[in-house]
């Protein structure tokens, strides 16, 4: 690929999956699946065009919009929109691809694909935001359809931007369609679809605990960065099943509690208010320490850590610091959350401490429940109908228990040298993922 633009984010997702399937015996079984990966690896079309809106100066701004339509092997494109200032179509192409194999694991019929812009929502006022949504969808409202692409929320996207782009789509073709997920609960939107990123994951976590015979979240002290809606909804869920928070963050430092005096309900429910306006955690008035520009990982002892925030956000260091004190479950809730490196830190000490050893899950397994109930919420709209909360929560929990299982049944069948007690959950995923994919191409 030496003719082309580097691309480091995507090549980083690429080779993770590559190295995971070459270690494995699937293309001794399989040989025509290597031309599937040359295939799956290579988006099938990507849009790309410039959003022009005007700010509260009436100036004229412009910014670069697109979508990455994947792949459609499973069903329509289905991937969240990011508006962030780092989007480039590295990034886009490394969630997308991520995308491809997490909708896989999910069992639902939904391809993979991702877009967004390089618009900054930091710092911009409500009406500049909805401007740049309109235009941004004027242009997507060309690209989509509720069979053929589905976009819905990521970083910078939440349910008020997802209306205001679902009303311009509308103008724009005059059709109720569902052609974006994470809608509100009057319009369209599925119960559980907010809620659903973070309480999958901790669905997915609880069964690494249960199956490593260290009983379950109750009474398990648990690291979490971040601090949007998966972060949120990650420590609202451990703490109702009985665990001890003691970290959020933000980009620009974290908040440390401890055991004694944990993160409450009351400080995520306050925090969740902040981050609507747009506000840091510096802004938060609570009784925990604040410290400024780090992540939690080397300020805590835990039993859980659950990187939520974004890309890359545990180091080769702060794996070794989160192996050194003891931690036993990592899994992330952000998409590619830990560097190669990291993971490399994890997989190795689970494959010499085996029973004692950090037990390490995939975003692309463990947060597979937010683009799942995008799935049920697809599913919904074309019936006409809606389900209950005790209905979509089931249905969520069957999921994250299947993507589990299948993981880990995968790595058992297709890792060399046996796994002994832990199976890699990121080669079970990665493997699970692709076979699936690649048996539908
Ligand atoms: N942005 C989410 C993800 O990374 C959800 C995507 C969706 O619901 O389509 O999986």
């Amino acid at each position: 690929m030496s003719n082309l633009a580097p691309e480091p984010e995507f090549e980083q997702a690429y080779n993770e999956l590559v190295s995971t399937l070459e270690n494995s015996s699937l293309f001794e079984q399989k040989p025509e699946y290597r031309t599937a990966l040359k295939v799956v690896s290579i988006p099938e079309r990507i849009i790309q065009f410039r959003v022009v809106w005007e700010d509260d100066k009436l100036q004229t701004q412009v910014n670069r919009g697109y979508r990455v339509q994947f792949n459609s092997a499973l069903g329509p494109y289905k991937g969240g929109l990011r508006l962030h200032p780092s989007v480039n179509l590295s990034i886009l192409k490394f969630l997308g691809f991520e995308q491809i194999f997490k909708n896989a694991l999910t069992g639902l019929n939904i391809g993979g694909g991702k877009g967004g812009a390089d618009f900054d929502p930091k710092g911009k006022s409500d009406n500049e935001i909805r401007k740049f949504c309109v235009s941004f969808m004027r242009e997507l409202s060309k690209h989509i359809g509720a069979d053929t692409d589905v976009p819905a929320g990521d970083i910078g996207v939440s349910g008020r931007e997802i209306g205001w782009m679902f009303g311009t789509y509308k103008a724009e073709t005059r059709k109720w369609e569902g052609i974006l997920t994470g809608k509100g609960g009057t319009w369209g939107g599925s119960l559980i679809r907010p809620e659903a990123t973070g309480y999958g994951l901790v669905y997915y976590v609880n069964h690494m605990i249960e199956y490593a015979g260290q009983g379950s979240f109750k009474g398990k002290t648990v690291a979490i960065s971040g601090s949007g809606n998966v972060a949120q909804y990650a420590a609202l869920k451990a703490i109702e099943l009985g665990a001890t928070v003691v970290s959020l963050s933000d980009s620009k430092g974290s908040l440390i509690a401890t055991a004694d005096s944990p993160i409450t309900p009351e400080d995520v429910n306050a925090i969740a208010a902040l981050k609507v306006k747009r506000q840091a955690l510096t802004d938060y008035q609570g009784k925990h320490k604040y410290i400024d520009g780090a992540r939690p990982w080397t300020h805590v002892k835990v039993d859980v850590a659950l990187p939520c925030a974004t890309q890359n956000e545990v180091s080769k260091e702060e794996a070794e610091a989160l192996v050194n004190s003891g931690a036993r479950f990592i899994a992330e809730g952000s998409n590619m959350g830990c560097t190669q490196e990291a993971i490399e830190v994890f997989e190795a000490n689970r494959r010499e401490k085996k029973d004692a050893a950090i037990w390490y899950a995939p975003g692309k397994a463990a947060n597979a429940g937010g683009v799942a109930v995008s799935g049920l919420e697809m599913a919904q709209n074309s019936q006409r109908l809606s389900w209950t909360s005790e209905e979509v929560d089931e249905k969520l929990k069957g999921i994250m228990e299947a993507a589990f299982k299948n993981g880990l049944e995968t790595a058992k069948k297709y890792v060399k040298g046996g796994e002994g007690e832990f199976p890699s959950l990121v080669a079970g995923s990665n493997i699970a993922g692709f076979v699936k994919v690649a048996a539908a191409m």
